[in-house]
């Protein structure tokens, strides 16, 4: 069964770790290529972006792909719609893995926005220490805003960095423990984060770590994602594979 993993997350890298290595799987994992030194992964990698739904369905029928798993971050809307699209008109299963949002409980204080723009708005005009726990693409409509401070952390260095005059910078791959997260936004006097509800525990140490310090967190939505059929962990698209395996063996495929 061959199989095409869009990946760029931890459960893409735990489902390739997974399936990889078996002999009864051809599984190539896609990465955008956002990441210059991207972790390695146990199967072979293809980087970089196939030119839309067109382009990935070409590819699906080149390689003789039979399932798609979708695993990319809930927030790369772009590549979730290409994949829906493009399982359709190759006639190719989709398993979609939606890993589920962070949900607000007891003394969070959540501000949720639509967007970037929105959350700088949310910052407000008055100067603040803000820390952004955002993607290193996603910054430049904080340049707008250049009357506060900001912490940013990013798995790659922000270049050219912010044009902003008061910004720190870390470049650091996650996960990040809530104690960690804590004493860095102490350390910094942060008042206000900005995030993604990336669900998942890897960068959850920020939320816990803005609850226990009574910190505001601008929040932004998730965007909308095509309505496939999906699942919520790795083990079950596990299953999900093991049943499509025995349905093409059951037909002598
Ligand atoms: P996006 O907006 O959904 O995708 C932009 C383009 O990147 C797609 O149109 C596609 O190019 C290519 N692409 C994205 N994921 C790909 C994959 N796994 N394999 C091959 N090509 C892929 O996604 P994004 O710009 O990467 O990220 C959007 C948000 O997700 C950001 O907030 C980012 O921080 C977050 N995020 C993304 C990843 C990731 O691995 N993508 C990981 C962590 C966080 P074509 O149209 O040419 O096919």
């Amino acid at each position: 069964m061959r199989i095409l993993i869009l990946g760029g997350t931890i459960e893409a890298r735990a489902l390739a770790e997974a399936l990889g290595p078996r002999a009864d799987f051809a599984v190539t994992v896609s990465l955008a290529g956002r990441t210059a030194e991207p972790l390695p992964q146990a199967a072979p990698v293809r980087r970089g972006g196939f030119g839309g739904a067109e382009g990935l369905a070409l590819y699906l029928a080149a390689e003789k792909i039979d399932v798609l798993i979708d695993a990319t971050h809930p927030y790369a809307a772009a590549i979730s719609a290409n994949a829906a699209r493009a399982a359709a008109s190759a006639g190719v299963k989709l398993i979609a893995l939606r890993r589920p949002s962070w949900r607000k409980v007891a003394g969070d204080d959540w501000i949720e926005v639509e967007n970037v723009e929105a959350a700088v708005a949310a910052l407000g005009p008055a100067p603040k220490r803000v820390f952004l726990g955002l993607g290193r693409n996603e910054l430049q409509p904080f340049a707008a805003a250049p009357q506060h401070f900001y912490l940013i952390r990013s798995v790659d260095p922000v270049d050219p960095p912010l044009a902003v005059p008061h910004a720190a910078y870390i470049v650091a791959r996650g996960p990040f423990s809530a104690s960690e997260d804590r004493e860095l936004l102490q350390r910094h006097a942060i008042a206000a984060i900005v995030a993604k509800n990336s669900g998942g525990e890897a960068t959850y140490g920020k939320i816990e770590a803005a609850r226990a310090l009574r910190l505001p967190v601008i929040m932004l939505k998730r965007p909308a994602l095509p309505e496939v059929a999906s699942v919520a962990t790795v083990d079950e698209v596990l299953a999900a594979i093991g049943h499509a395996l025995t349905l093409s063996t059951a037909r002598g495929v």
